[in-house]
């Protein structure tokens, strides 16, 4: 992620919590924060927080290095629905060698370092996946 300070800090709120919309229209919800309904065009819209737990639908593994400062690949990326029923793509960390994440996987938001390799010295965190350890 390439943002300079300024602008990180403009989107830091949707960065650290996953915030939903609720449509008082149309009832339909959608992921970030919006002020008007992306399905109806409504503004009568309510903001409510994610609990930050959801399944995963489908996941692959991307094997392309985002920043030089990273260690890996393979990173893996997935389509997470929440359980309020919207769906979010994020990366999925913690996951053990002996460990498969794939459909169905239960999964929690965590906050995770996104890069370290700014050159303004900025350390970004944003919301990740980890898989809930069930055993
Ligand atoms: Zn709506």
């Amino acid at each position: 992620m390439k943002l300079s300070p300024s602008q990180f800090w403009r989107i830091r709120e949707s960065q650290y919590r996953l915030i939903i919309t609720e449509c008082g229209s149309c009832g339909r919800k959608s992921v970030f924060k919006r002020s008007v309904c992306p399905f109806c065009g409504s503004s009568n819209v309510k903001h409510v927080e994610s609990e930050g737990f959801g399944k995963v639908l489908d996941v692959t593994k991307v094997m392309y290095r985002w920043n030089s400062s990273d260690e890996r690949p393979p990173l893996l990326v997935g389509v997470v629905e929440l359980d309020e029923g919207v769906r979010v793509v994020g990366e999925i960390v913690g996951v053990g060698d002996n460990e498969e994440v794939k459909e169905g996987t239960r999964v929690e938001a965590v906050l995770r370092r996104y890069a370290s390799d700014d050159p303004y010295g900025v350390i970004y965190y944003g919301i990740k996946f980890k898989p809930i350890k069930t055993a």
